[in-house]
């Protein structure tokens, strides 16, 4: 009867091992490492050629180098990254996206890698000179993103034109359709330098903090990406990555 009992312990202990181990499992679609981003998005994402490149493009690189996986960069809707990361389609998700409490509760997020801030982009001619004008002004955002959330909350739905990323919003801007858009100060900086005749307006929403987005149910992919980031953090290599992109002013 003793040997029993220990039997039986003992399998009890080798079951709860590998459960403990399973769990544990790190789970990637495809043996890759896939990644949804906005690819609209610069200078953390945006169109080279046939190639993605860009700030999270190349941190992203180095965290599935880290890790041991090939990197896959699937672009699409900003607006579809998190159902499609909460479903499992893609990994995890990487697009200067904002740790907000409301995202928090239907993933997870790594440990922030840079900063933002919301602001609004005008023609240089524009009689919207400080947010103070923005008033029944046309505003147009990205779907989805923080400066939307922002736009309508401070000026309701109704003036507030959607679109599915930032480059459509400008170009909405140039041809007159709205008469400012709301987004990330990094996105605004570049759109103004590669299109004549528009200027930035500063506001006073709050600083943000980009992260990637894992899934709730694959803690060890968050935590096998976080790791990661944190060393190319401490290393240097996404201040390089950054200072690559965005020169010192
Ligand atoms: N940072 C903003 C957000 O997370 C915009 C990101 C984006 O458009 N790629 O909502």
């Amino acid at each position: 009867m003793k040997k029993l009992v220990s039997i039986v312990l003992i399998a009890l202990l080798v079951l709860t091992v590998f459960a403990g181990c399973s769990q544990k499992q790190m789970t990637v679609q495809k043996g890759k490492l896939l990644m949804a981003t906005n690819a609209e998005f610069p200078p953390y994402e945006y169109h080279e050629g046939d190639a993605i490149v860009g700030i999270d493009a190349e941190v992203a690189a180095l965290i599935a180098e880290k890790i041991g996986l090939e990197l896959e960069i699937a672009d699409v809707d900003f607006d579809s990254i998190i159902p499609g990361v909460q479903s499992g389609k893609y990994d995890m998700g990487m697009a200067g996206m904002t740790v907000t409490d409301e995202r928090l509760q239907s993933i997870n997020f790594t440990d922030s890698y840079a900063t933002a801030v919301q602001v609004v982009i005008v023609k240089a001619d524009s009689d919207i000179k400080s947010i103070d004008d923005l008033e029944g002004k046309k505003i147009g955002v990205q779907q989805g993103t923080t400066g939307h959330i922002y736009a309508e909350d401070d000026y309701g739905s109704d003036a507030v034109t959607l679109y599915q990323n930032g480059a459509l919003a400008v170009e909405s801007l140039k041809s007159g359709k709205v008469d400012c858009v709301i987004i990330d100060n990094e996105p605004a900086k570049s759109y103004v330098k590669e299109n004549e005749g528009l200027a930035i307006l500063d506001t006073e929403y709050a600083n943000e903090n980009y992260a990637i987005c894992v899934s709730k149910e694959n803690d060890a992919l968050l935590k096998a990406v976080n790791d990661a980031l944190k060393e190319l953090i401490a290393d240097g290599s996404v201040q390089k990555i950054v200072d690559k992109y965005i020169p010192a002013e």
